[in-house]
């Protein structure tokens, strides 16, 4: 059974809606952002830190799980979910993005593509069969088909024989998943429910009660102020049930729905355990800003029939206004009852105009970049805390924040951190940064469930 969403509430001004996306290894809310982590690893943060702040889903990078330490070793270890001890969804790209822009690229062919290795610079082939296979020894829960990203600016012309060949591809990944998906879920230690994971859900109310409460919370593990946020224990790798606990990514779902007689519907019923749904495979409408050629994408994409659907190719050096233009165009050429994933993007402000404009999923670098360069998200904009005005600022990073870090450490103590080199001034940056993201789509979602969307995207705009 493929994967499933259903949407929850649909914003009546604008496109925003919320809903919840079946995966493989647990249910996804929608709207949703999905921090990177490249190598099988969000930089300077555990898995059970990530768990705790309410992630629900990572982004592995195909690439460079491919060169390091190789998807096969990968598949023998159980995947991707086993290796690095992560219970919840993964979404894989198909490393087309990264053969393109490490200027490792050899050669475009029909087939596929040759790059060279940005570690040792020995040849590969990457075909759309390839990312597929690559992506299903992974583990990956959301995999995506292999796309040619042409730069930008590009010709009208560059960009219809890109979307031409993006859009064969498109099919010979469909095919290559209908062929191999069931040889993949049959391997040993693959697919859901055999991650390696015993997990106990031993989900706390973590919710600050807002009373200033600082250092005191912290010696007993992590507490954030969501809702989201549970501790999970798990035994790897080793014997014992291995499956993920569907309700464990369940929010606390007082902390999201309007009334008690409109909660979340169960995401536990029989006919969606997580052990019965397959991965899904995404496909990605390219076309540049062009409408014309993102319209001849989208539809040659949804005659292929994908489980969801990409916006590829933006945030890549075009004006914004165009990119939200592009955005807006291409959401609604797509079917509503399909999860929609903007790729690369972007701002706290281009989640909230991302979201407006119908869009579902979204991952990028910069929460995480950003931070191990001493640049922090909050509330007030962004804080560069290594500038001197900040030598002898005993606030927090973000007052209005509740995370782990602005509840101990001053903006003086992170500036020193930083200015010393050491590194957990990264990691403390770098959990703000993502508690932020997930904070702020926490509430974009909340408010979309409470029919109150249109008024926080007037609230929230240009802060960024
Ligand atoms: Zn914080």
């Amino acid at each position: 059974m493929p994967i499933k969403f259903e949407i929850l509430a649909e914003d009546k001004v604008t496109r925003a809606r919320a809903g919840l996306l079946h995966t493989p290894h647990g249910v996804i809310e929608t709207p949703i952002f999905m921090p990177v982590g490249t190598c099988g690893t969000v930089k300077g943060m555990r898995q059970e830190e990530l768990e705790a702040l309410g992630v629900q889903i990572l982004l592995g990078n195909t690439y460079h799980l491919y060169l390091r330490p190789g998807h096969e070793l990968i598949r023998d270890a159980g995947g991707l979910h086993r290796f690095m001890s992560w219970p919840r969804p993964i979404l894989t790209d198909s490393g087309g993005f990264q053969v393109m822009s490490l200027k490792s690229l050899g050669k475009v062919t029909e087939d596929g593509v040759w790059f060279k290795s940005h570690l040792d610079g020995s040849s590969h082939f990457l075909s759309p069969e390839r990312a597929v296979e690559i992506q299903l020894a992974l583990g990956s829960d959301i995999m995506m088909c292999l796309d040619e990203c042409v730069e930008y600016p590009a010709t009208y012309e560059a960009l219809a024989r890109s979307i031409a060949l993006t859009t064969r591809w498109a099919k010979r990944a469909k095919d290559a998943v209908a062929r191999d998906s069931g040889q993949g879920k049959t391997e040993k230690g693959q697919g859901a429910g055999d991650s390696g994971f015993e997990t106990r859900d031993t989900r706390q109310e973590t919710r600050d009660a807002g009373q200033g409460v600082r250092a005191t919370r912290l010696g007993n593990g992590e507490l954030e102020s969501s809702g989201l946020a549970s501790n999970f224990e798990f035994r790897i790798p080793g014997s014992g049930p291995l499956t993920p606990n569907p309700e464990s990514l369940t929010p606390n779902p007082e902390s999201l729905t309007p009334s008690s007689e409109s909660r979340v519907p169960s995401p536990a019923s029989p006919a969606l355990s997580p052990q019965s749904l397959a991965p899904a495979l995404f496909g990605i409408v390219q076309g540049g800003t062009d409408k014309d050629l993102r319209r001849q994408s989208a539809e040659a994409l949804l005659n292929l029939d994908f489980e969801g659907y990409a916006v590829g190719g933006l945030a890549v050096g075009e004006p914004k206004s165009e990119m939200y233009d592009t955005v807006e165009f291409t959401a609604g050429l797509l079917p509503r009852d399909r999860p929609r994933y903007l790729m690369g993007v972007g701002t706290p402000d281009d989640l909230l105009a991302g979201v407006a404009r119908g869009i579902d999923m979204f991952d990028c670098v910069m929460p995480t970049r950003n931070a191990r360069n001493a640049c922090a998200f909050t509330s007030e904009g962004k804080v560069i805390i290594k500038n001197a005005r900040y030598a002898r600022d005993e606030g927090p990073l973000d007052p209005a924040c509740s995370c782990s870090v602005c509840r101990r450490y001053s903006r003086r103590y992170l500036r020193h951190l930083f200015v010393t080199g050491e590194m957990l001034g990264p990691m403390l940056a770098t959990h703000h940064n993502i508690h932020f993201y997930l904070d702020t789509m926490r509430r974009m979602r909340q408010s979309l469930l409470f029919g109150e969307f249109a008024d926080f995207h007037n609230r929230m705009r240009r802060k960024f």
